[in-house]
């Protein structure tokens, strides 16, 4: 299996090269050169596997350089029932109306992303260990990102994780989740400014190309092809947990900001998963509701974005976005090009003739939510089935509930949990105690440690230096 960019420029290149990638040099993203094949076969055989020994299907024909036992045995340190909280890693339930969640955030940092990082932080081990490589993770976090980095990496050899969060920005729960962590390799630096501050840090840090060479300097953002393949997987699995034959057809909804994590639903429906419908849930930030909806693609700047409760979908930019139009363009790469650079110039582009094509034929779907409809949500959760929904899954819910179909089998994929958006619950269902799981019941009381540097990236340069001597 080789890559190619969606902007067609770059060298096809294998798996272990495109896991440290980021952007391809050509400014596209990495894509399997074609999507496999399941048979209706080969899918019943599936049925009934481990999440592992699932994984491992599915990804030894994505990642055909690494030999199979070595795969192998990354995926068994990764997705085990001590990391994940159940053998069954990401169990169905569901709800007295009939629809289904698929619980994704029973990781370390109680968010889906930990699904993805953790296969990450092993893979990059792996990887960097065998060509005798270091590599130096510079990111920038508003929450929940940073944490499910860190938390993947820590304690890895060959890697350190310098992670900027704005200081004084983040809730008590995520500061404690972050500073924490006492491994040597685990940097947590507070900008005395906003997140849009530590970004442009990281990408000051990443334009000195001199300096990114020295130090090595990576990143592990959504656009890592690694973390979408290791989501592929749970559409399989939630796919097999609600249904009883492959003869049936499961739709799913998906809480989505950067197109990330439906992306990996999308490949799983062009490998032939029966996949009804892939539905995009948005907050009040609804770019991709609206592509969906008008076929038009309008991204907004940072001065247009909501501060919204369900703050990991608080983008207007979804930069996984260029892969499922380089599909739906036929994987016409001068197309997208072209598209891209209209983005680029702050424009976006309409492309309402592709509408049924992105319905019919790829099986999209959309809908948002406001902050008060993720309210409701929860309360009516909450009294109907006695169980809190963290505001994110709530969102897929509120949109499911609102365009399934009869007889529709829709699962939500749960993208955190309650116990990381207390202040958001209390306001939904009242003062009461959300449950955590018993490992972090005194998390905020845990030392913490963190370096407070003023807004400029020379602190930071500075700081990694110090930290790697050289
Ligand atoms: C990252 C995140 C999302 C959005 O996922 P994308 O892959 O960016 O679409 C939704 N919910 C939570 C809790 C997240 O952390």
């Amino acid at each position: 299996m080789k890559y190619i960019s969606t902007r067609g420029q770059t060298a096809h290149k294998p798996f272990s090269e495109v896991l440290l990638m980021g952007l391809a040099p050509d400014g596209g993203l990495m894509l399997p050169e074609a999507y496999p094949q399941i048979s209706g076969e080969t899918l019943q055989k599936w049925r009934g596997l481990s999440y592992p020994d699932l994984a491992f299907e599915i990804m030894s024909l994505f990642v055909t350089d690494i030999p199979a036992d070595d795969l192998r045995g990354i995926i068994e340190r990764t997705y085990t029932e001590a990391a994940f909280g159940s053998k069954a890693v990401t169990p169905v339930r569901t709800l007295s109306d009939g629809i289904k969640i698929q619980a994704l955030s029973n990781g370390p940092t109680l968010a889906f992303k930990d699904m993805a990082m953790q296969f990450l932080g092993n893979a990059f081990e792996y990887v960097l260990n065998k060509e005798g490589k270091q590599l130096n993770i510079l990111g920038a976090t508003s929450g929940d990102t940073g944490s499910a980095a860190e938390y993947a990496l820590r304690g890895k050899k060959g890697v350190h994780v310098f992670m900027l969060s704005p200081e004084g920005k983040m809730s008590s729960f995520q500061r404690a989740q972050m500073f924490s962590l006492q491994d040597e390799n685990i940097h947590n630096i507070a900008v005395e400014g906003m997140f849009d501050d530590c970004q442009d840090i990281v990408k000051a840090v990443q334009n000195d190309a001199g300096f990114k060479e020295q130090y090595k300097i990576g990143t592990v953002n959504s656009i890592n092809w690694g973390r979408i393949v290791a989501q592929v997987v749970y559409y399989f699995a939630g796919y097999f947990n609600a249904t009883t034959s492959n003869e049936q057809k499961v739709s799913f909804c998906v809480p989505s900001g950067n197109f990330g994590n439906i992306c990996a639903g999308h490949i799983a429906r062009q490998m032939g998963l029966p996949i009804h419908r892939l539905i995009v849930a948005t907050n009040e930030n609804d770019v991709l509701d609206e592509f969906f909806k008008t076929g038009r693609y309008l991204p907004r700047g940072s001065e247009h974005t909501y501060v919204t409760s369900s703050p990991s979908m608080d983008i207007s930019k979804a930069s996984n976005f260029e892969r499922f139009i380089f599909d739906l363009m036929d994987r016409d790469a001068a197309e997208i090009e072209t598209l891209w650079a209209e983005v680029a110039a702050g424009k976006g582009f309409d492309l309402g003739f592709t509408l049924e094509k992105a319905r019919r034929q790829y099986g999209f779907a959309s809908g948002k939510s406001t902050h008060a409809d993720r309210l409701a949500t929860i309360k009516a959760v909450y009294e109907q089935d006695g169980e809190l929904l963290d505001p994110h899954t709530a969102d897929g819910i509120k949109v499911a509930r609102e365009i399934r179909e009869p007889g529709e089998t829709i699962v939500c994929l749960e993208t955190a949990l309650a116990a990381k958006f207390e202040a958001t619950i209390h306001e939904a269902v009242g003062n009461i105690a959300v449950p955590r799981p018993a490992r972090l019941e005194n998390l905020e009381t845990l030392p913490q440690r963190v370096q407070v540097v003023p807004n400029n990236a020379e602190n930071v340069k500075n700081i990694i230096r110090k930290t790697l001597g050289a």
